[in-house]
């Protein structure tokens, strides 16, 4: 098969051998395959290496065309998603308590396993998330990631009914996240950089857009910052109201500078993380986006324009979530 590797930090395009299913594995023919900041991460190392010549890609939208014995209930044709999480222990304190996001043993897709950056991939069937096949591949593939964090940075965030939102940073997960708080009635309010980001969060109509820099207009209930910038959270602690909430949503982050312990952190302002995700947060956030029928902003990309892809999104010029289509 035709796939994109990831070799001595960069993407090569090469022939590799079509991957054969586990026993519990299903094997899926790439419709498309979202593009998530976390790439950019292992193909730089800033995630160390984990599986040389890894196929990066976890935004993953196909079509079943093969399986191991072991696989019950997924059949040839049925269309899945492939997320980061690739599988857990199930065994572990974390897994047993139903926080499978944190497992010690967890693999990830693109990372420890080659993802969708190819024609096919391999994917446990319980880390394979059904979905339909009237909705565009396109449209689904920013929910496999960008969607699904999103989903849960915000519950993390834990912004009161009709609280006001900060979001830092407004690419293909803002976007969609932006969207799910709207429509339960948050304020949000946008601070990004780019002007595409900025003009994306002007279309989908958040209350405030301003730059890097700018602060927002009411003090946050809660904010999230999804760029990896660690000044960035100590803005956002600034920003914040009593007893508020920031989250960080990357899984890499510049250093945090010296957080002044009065003027960011007391009045119980809280600072929290967000680590990947359970299999339950992906099943709840796919039904919601479908049943609120969130439609993510695509930019769409060929096979042959995964290079430019990254280099869009590394360079602040890609517009909300950038997604490979399969030839
Ligand atoms: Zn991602
Ligand atoms: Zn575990």
């Amino acid at each position: 098969m035709d796939a994109w590797k990831v070799r001595d930090g960069a993407l090569h395009r090469e022939a590799a051998p079509d991957p054969v299913p586990a026993p519990d594995e299903l094997l899926v023919r790439v419709e498309a395959c979202g593009v998530c900041r976390t790439d950019l991460h292992v193909i730089d190392g800033d995630l160390p290496v984990r599986r040389p010549g890894v196929v990066p890609g976890h935004q993953v939208v196909g079509t079943v065309v093969g399986a191991g014995d072991a696989v019950r209930s997924t059949g040839f044709g049925d269309r899945v998603g492939v997320a980061w999480l690739h599988r857990t222990c199930g065994t572990c304190r974390w897994c047993r308590s139903g926080r499978e996001n944190l497992c010690p043993d967890a693999g990830f897709t693109g990372w420890d396993h080659d993802g969708g950056y190819a024609e096919l991939v391999a994917v446990p069937e319980a880390y394979s998330y059904p979905l339909p096949n009237d909705d565009e591949a396109l449209a689904l593939a920013p929910l496999l990631c960008a969607g699904i964090i999103g989903y849960r940075a915000l519950r993390r965030a834990q912004l009161p009914p009709g609280g006001v939102l900060g979001i830092y940073g407004f690419g293909s997960s803002a976007s969609i996240t932006a969207q799910l708080a709207k429509t339960a009635g948050a304020t949000v309010f946008a601070i990004t950089r780019g002007d595409r980001n900025q003009a994306l969060a002007r279309e989908l109509e958040v209350d405030f857009v301003g730059g890097e820099d700018a602060v927002p207009p009411e003090m946050l209930d809660s904010a999230i910052v999804f760029a990896p910038v660690g000044a960035i959270l100590t803005q956002a602690l600034d920003a914040t109201a009593r007893g508020g909430t920031v989250v960080s949503a990357g899984i890499h982050m510049s250093p945090i500078p010296e957080i002044d312990y009065d003027r960011s952190l007391f009045y119980e302002r809280d600072l929290r993380s967000v680590t990947a995700n359970t299999r339950a947060d992906g099943a709840e956030f796919l039904a919601l986006a479908r049943n609120l029928r969130l439609a993510p902003a695509v930019s769409a990309y060929g096979f042959d324009g995964v290079a430019d892809a990254l280099a869009d999104l590394r360079s602040g010029r890609a517009r909300g979530s950038l997604v490979i289509q399969a030839g």
